[in-house]
């Protein structure tokens, strides 16, 4: 079976969707893959965790330890569902273990961090919150031979020429001095599989995170215990903000990391075209409006604004809303947006700080805009 677009819609697991995703969205996928309770949340929610295959090489995959990062979780189930209808044959090489949502009342509530506030992934020394524990065992039980640790990443991130990050990648660091070790090398040259496989479809929008040290990252941790660790980051694009099309690429990507692996094809790689991948920048926002007047600048010049989208879950609705911020204003050369506009025609002077007429700003821009 072929990975084209063309083949997508046939193994898609269509039932979830959209940026809301929690324990009660995902309970028929867990159950089509036997999933078990390997733990409870502060919250006293279940921890699920299900496995696939018994090859001798073992992969751990979590997702949602930041709760609001579904992408990733999406992009899994469409993955493991690509190799479960297509290519069984993976898992004679493979044991999957999967987490799909470490952190349900984060995934619950829609915030990043845990039901204490805890970001758990600052969590990997001191194990203070049960669902930091629960990784921790379930990876000194399995043992895995690589993990795969799934997150989202918000919609400022850009490569070069404020292309989106639709996708990015660390292969985190084991030391201060970021020495290259073998579990280092390993993720380095499955995240160059992963590009090259991918650089045909979106060449300009793949980007590498930095890899300053921090050890209490579970990345971090993990791969300091010589266990490579690949960071997958779900990015932004464009007017995308259900995150259906970065879905479908992150699937991607993880379809073809889990292939590099089986194939032990990333041993073809030279690790130091890892470095070639384009850093992020975070120099794009949501709305980009430039020669705009507002009433917070002198003389009512025109000035260049940038928007960002706070996210909110709507309790009723379960969906998600975005509420536009200011972000910054001023002479903004290094920055650009996912919609841009130019309100030199407009001879309103704005007054930003009132939020209807933050919301006016939104809709003029969409009448007059320009998509990135
Ligand atoms: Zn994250």
């Amino acid at each position: 079976m072929n990975i084209v677009v063309e083949n997508y819609a046939d193994y898609k697991e269509k039932e979830i969707f959209g940026r809301y995703i929690n324990n009660d969205s995902i309970s028929n996928l867990n159950s089509k893959y036997s999933s078990e309770v390997c733990g409870y949340s502060v919250n006293n929610l279940p921890i699920h965790f299900f496995k696939i295959g018994s090859g001798k090489t073992k992969l751990l995959i979590w997702s949602q330890m930041h709760g609001n990062e579904s992408t990733s979780t999406k992009a899994l189930f469409d993955s493991i569902s690509f190799f479960y209808k297509h290519e069984q044959a993976v898992f004679d090489d493979l044991t999957l273990l999967v987490i799909p949502i470490l952190n349900p009342d984060g995934a619950f509530k829609y915030t990043r961090e845990n039901y204490n506030n805890v970001d758990l992934n600052r969590d990997a020394v001191d194990l203070s919150q049960p669902e930091s524990i629960v990784l921790k065992k379930i990876y000194d039980k399995f043992k895995p031979d690589f993990c795969f640790n799934l997150h989202g990443q918000r919609s400022i991130y850009s490569t070069i020429n404020f292309n989106s990050s639709i996708l990015s990648f660390l292969s985190p660091s084991s030391d201060f001095d970021r020495n290259e070790t073998d579990s280092r090398v390993k993720s380095m040259k499955i995240i160059l599989d992963i590009f090259d496989n991918l650089k045909t479809l979106i060449p300009n929008n793949i980007g590498r995170y930095n890899d300053e040290f921090n050890i209490n990252c579970v990345g971090d941790t993990f791969q300091s215990l010589n266990t490579p660790t690949i960071l997958f980051e779900s990015g932004h694009y464009s007017q995308d903000y259900s995150r259906e099309i970065s879905r479908y690429y992150t699937s991607l990507a993880i379809t073809y990391a889990i292939k590099s692996i089986c194939s032990k094809g990333f041993n073809l790689q030279n690790h130091k075209n890892y470095y070639k991948i384009p850093e992020n920048s975070t120099s794009l926002c949501d709305v980009f409006i430039k020669n705009i007047k507002i009433k917070q600048s002198s003389l009512s010049q025109p000035v260049d604004l940038s928007i960002l989208y706070k996210e909110k879950l709507n309790l009723v609705s379960k969906e998600i809303e975005f509420f536009p911020e200011i972000s910054e204003f001023g002479n903004l050369d290094k920055v650009s947006g996912h919609l841009l506009s130019d309100f030199i025609s407009i001879d309103k002077v704005f007054n930003i700080s009132v939020e209807n007429e933050l919301n006016e700003i939104v809709i003029i821009a969409k009448k007059l805009r320009n998509i990135h």
